[in-house]
């Protein structure tokens, strides 16, 4: 299998910062279905590949593997969605291409699904950061902090209660003062 050769993006793109550090943007409108970036590096077999050590590998089958690593390969910018914009998709030749899987607006951060596996090893220990775990989390949060202002009230409700004997016995003291 021969190395894929760069090829230029169809639209023009945008190498910016995100939440994950540094992401791919959109400088214009890019149809769904159209064509963004090739995902280009030197093609390894998986046993080269999994002796290296980078985020870059993108295994393209049982047999073979796409060291990405290259600065050139600009494509290693797009960052992981659980909600992406786009995909990726590998060519009977080898080539992985990363396309559009819906209208993107000018602007917008470029992302793609990484897969499970790279999820499970790289992303998922450090808390995924795409918007849709971010809303996620948020809810969670919203969530857990009703639950906690309820929990507050039932406790205020029940101090409330256990106070009230207190007083109770106070009063019977005060009455017992008073006789003698
Ligand atoms: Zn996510």
């Amino acid at each position: 299998m021969r190395s894929p050769k760069v090829r230029s993006p169809h639209h023009p793109l945008r190498v910016g910062r995100s939440r994950t550090g540094l992401g791919l943007y959109a400088v214009e409108s890019i149809p769904k279905g159209d064509f963004i970036i090739q995902y280009w590096g030197k093609m390894l077999t998986a046993e080269k590949g999994d002796e290296l050590d980078n985020k870059y590998l993108f295994e393209i089958n049982s047999k073979w593997t796409i060291d990405g690593a290259s600065r050139r390969n600009i494509a290693r910018y797009a960052n992981h969605s659980c909600r992406p914009n786009a995909e990726s998709d590998v060519k009977r030749d080898g080539r992985v291409i990363i396309l559009a899987k819906k209208n993107i607006k000018p602007g917008d951060e470029i992302t793609y699904d990484y897969g499970e596996n790279y999820f499970e090893a790289f992303i998922e220990p450090l808390g995924c950061l795409c918007d849709k775990c971010i809303e996620k989390r948020a809810e969670k949060r919203k969530l857990a902090r009703k639950k906690s202002v309820a929990k507050k009230a039932r406790s205020a409700r029940k101090a409330d209660k256990a106070a009230a004997p207190k007083k109770r016995a106070k009063a019977k003291k005060a009455k017992a003062r008073a006789k003698r």
